[in-house]
């Protein structure tokens, strides 16, 4: 496969190889079918054997307990900003919302447009532009918020929850997109996570939720059905036609995943890959310069740092490419380099790319 390029998007972004193999193979005629995945009715019993591995393959990477429910939703992470408040705030229930980035502060806003006088935004580092997660003395959660919403890991300025904060017996609300399931974790504090699917899981037009019963039942029932967890839940989120190629390559990326040891051995991987490249970052820290301050804040998904003058950005992207490497460049209002790496980009990947940050150094350093 030596046209395939090493692919560091931010999203949609690299899937496994040998997922989108298997896609490839199965493509014209899906297990016998005839036809392709994408051409078979979301009821027939080939398809169902899909929706239902892909749930249960979840639960089994994840270790989910039996009292929580996986639910396949549309309208990407953006959807799930107003459909988490419509659904749990009503009457005087309020919940609170740490903002630590782009993506916690749209979550607010579209909360605030939703319930105007139920939610607080706390721990705010928008002052700092996001350089750091706040510390848990800098805020304090309200005991009787129905939730308390935060993004796990902060896509656009690089920094990751490495441990979640302590809500005490308030639920936590999470947007995973960008890292849900980059390591195992205990999902139990957490009353719903969602995560559109093009960062680390699939392709994009799914979103993955995971939903605690407790918070299920808490749910409002007089929204349009389309809205609703709690139809999305009975249903087994069949309801409407479902994204269903979305979910066959998310089932394909989650059997690779198994397949590799699952997630212990996703996170090592991780793990090895953030230190390669923050390696090279520290070890050349007046030409890589981080935007991330605090080290315990640092994402191993999503790495930004500037190089000494926009000139020398340009050409670290455009030099990168020549090497092979795309996806490089940094996001819009932040600027610099900007190296997503996602589950499906591999170690050598990362070699590869720190071995070019070696020469680039010595060529312009
Ligand atoms: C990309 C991203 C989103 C937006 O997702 P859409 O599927 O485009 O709506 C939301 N939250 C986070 C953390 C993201 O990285």
């Amino acid at each position: 496969m030596s046209n395939r390029v090493i692919n560091f998007y931010a999203g949609p972004a690299a899937l496994p190889l040998p997922a989108l193999e298997r896609a490839q193979r199965e493509m014209l005629d899906f297990e016998g079918a005839g036809m392709s995945v994408m051409e078979i009715s979301h009821r027939s019993k080939e398809y169902d054997a899909v929706h239902e591995e892909a749930i249960s393959l979840v639960k089994e990477l994840l270790n989910v307990p039996d009292n929580f429910r996986v639910l396949f939703l549309q309208g990407g992470g953006n959807l799930q900003f107003a459909m988490v408040p419509m659904n749990l705030l009503y009457g005087d229930r309020k919940a609170d919302y740490l903002i630590t980035g782009n993506w916690a502060e749209k979550a607010y806003k579209e909360a605030k447009i939703v319930a105007p006088d139920n939610v607080r935004a706390i721990g705010s580092t928008k002052d700092e532009d996001y350089c750091r997660l706040p510390d848990p003395d800098e805020y304090q959660v309200d005991p009787k918020a129905a939730y308390l919403h935060l993004c796990s890991n902060n896509t656009i300025y690089g920094t990751q929850w490495h441990e979640f904060p302590d809500a005490g017996n308030v639920p936590l609300v999470a947007d995973m997109s960008s890292d849900f399931m980059w390591r195992p974790f205990d999902v139990r504090p957490f009353g719903l996570i969602y995560a559109g699917a093009q960062k680390n899981l699939g392709p994009s037009g799914l979103v993955v939720a995971l939903i605690r019963d407790d918070m299920l039942e808490q749910c409002r029932t007089d929204l349009p059905s389309m809205l609703q967890y709690r139809i999305h839940a009975d249903k087994n989120s069949l309801y409407n036609t479902p994204p269903t190629f979305s979910i066959y390559m998310l089932r394909n990326v989650l059997a690779h995943n198994k397949s590799i040891g699952g997630l212990a051995a996703i996170e090592a991987t991780n793990l090895a890959k953030g230190e390669l490249l923050y390696g090279c970052i520290d070890k050349y820290s007046g030409f890589y310069i981080p935007h991330v301050t605090n080290k315990a804040h640092r994402s191993v998904m999503n790495v930004d740092f500037k190089l000494p003058s926009k000139e020398l950005d340009e050409k670290f992207v455009a030099d990168a490419k020549k090497a092979g490497m795309v996806g490089l460049k940094g996001y819009r209002s932040l600027g610099g380099i900007r190296v997503s790496m996602y589950n499906a980009t591999t170690l050598d990947h990362v070699k590869v790319l720190v071995d070019f940050m070696e020469r680039f150094v010595a060529a312009n350093g």
